[in-house]
């Protein structure tokens, strides 16, 4: 039998064990992993590219456990009535190749992708950082915000969407949790005073959510010298959200940079361009924030060993619990060479 997680189960497993303390424990959980990150099987993911959006496939193992996501980006969905993102996904064991657990991971991937941004912004945020702009209030913006509260403790959000009704909502949302929300007429007013800007948008195409012309005016009019951008929502060719002026003056961070050169705001840069593998930083390879006036910038496409780390610690954390069902997804004949054993089919007749 295998274990499956279903939505309705992540949901309560997450909402039961506390949004904050669930999210510092996969902080916890996802530097593990990067820091042995040396262990993993790497590859960029594959794709399937079509008009609208991406199917992509995540594999990785250590060489004990395989996992492996299956996760779509559809910017147009929303239109539809349809997530943006939804995604499935599961660990085997390597010895016997096994399924042992398949997981949604919609919610799972909110939870991995908020905690991966907290993860780098504890090594690249200015030191006593306490406000941050969200730019784009989709369905990533709450769990960024709580991640960010539960690993560097900002409460002060500053929001802008260019959708009024996603704003509303997580004005909603935010404020049942606690956050000291301000809503903004733009992007530059959001980002004005702010120590971490979080770009969360989604549009497939080159956007130029951020421009480096704003950027500067904005730190200039809140009297903010150091920046970490944690750049979130350009995951994809031809979809990106900063204006590249800006990505050349910041010290780049980025997680596999085989796939962040297809995918991430670097794409359009000589693959000898300088940047920062996040591993490295947490390993202590290599410097995180090196100055309090540095512009840092988190180029984050999501890579499969946050998955991995997601799977795990889900998997980790059932034993016992009701958070999940025991599914019939193995064949397992008696004799295993008799697979047509499990076959109901009717004997022929017999002639007489
Ligand atoms: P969503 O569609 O629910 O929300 C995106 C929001 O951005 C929408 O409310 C939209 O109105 C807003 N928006 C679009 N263009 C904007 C602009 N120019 N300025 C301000 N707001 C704008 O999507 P989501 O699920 O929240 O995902 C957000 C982005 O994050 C997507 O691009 C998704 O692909 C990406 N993502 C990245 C990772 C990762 O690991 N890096 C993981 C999950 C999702």
């Amino acid at each position: 039998m295998v274990r499956f997680v279903n939505v309705q189960n992540l949901g309560r497993w997450a909402a039961d064990t506390g949004l904050e303390p669930l999210l510092r424990d996969l902080t916890t959980e996802l530097e593990g992993h990067f820091q042995r990150w040396p262990l993993f099987d790497k590859t960029p993911r594959v794709g399937s590219h079509s008009q609208h959006g991406v199917i992509e496939l995540m594999p990785t193992s250590d060489g004990i456990t395989y996992g492996f996501k299956c996760v779509n980006g559809h910017p147009i969905n929303s239109t539809r009535g349809l997530q943006t993102v939804t995604a499935f996904g599961a660990l085997s064991d390597v010895d016997t190749g096994y399924p042992i657990m398949l997981s949604e991971m919609t919610l799972l991937t909110a939870l991995r992708t908020a905690a991966t941004s907290a993860m780098a912004a504890k090594v690249l945020a200015p030191v006593n950082a306490t406000t941050m702009a969200l730019i784009g209030s989709g369905a990533q913006s709450e769990f960024q915000a709580l991640a960010f509260r539960a690993n560097l403790g900002i409460n002060t959000l500053r929001v802008f969407d260019v959708d009024p009704a996603a704003m509303a909502k997580f004005e909603r949302n935010a404020t049942a949790l606690d956050f000291d929300v301000t809503l903004c007429g733009s992007v530059e007013e959001a980002i004005t005073g702010a120590h971490v800007v979080t770009t969360c948008t989604a549009d497939k195409k080159n956007a130029t959510v951020l421009t480096d012309e704003m950027v500067t005016r904005a730190c200039a009019a809140g009297g903010v010298t150091g920046l970490h951008i944690n750049a979130i929502g350009g995951d994809c060719p031809g979809k990106t959200e900063l204006d590249i002026e800006l990505v050349k003056r910041g010290s780049v961070f980025v997680e596999y940079p085989e796939q962040t050169f297809i995918e991430g705001e670097i794409q359009t840069l000589p693959h000898d361009w300088p940047l920062t593998e996040l591993w490295q930083v947490l390993t202590g390879d290599a410097v995180g924030r090196s100055s309090d006036d540095e512009l840092t910038i988190f180029d984050s496409v999501g890579f499969a060993i946050e998955d991995f780390a997601a799977l795990v610690f889900l998997n980790n954390r059932l034993d016992g619990t009701d958070y999940y069902d025991e599914i019939d997804l193995i064949a397992e004949p008696a004799d295993p060479k008799d697979l047509f054993a499990l076959l109901p089919v009717k004997q022929p007749a017999t002639i007489s």
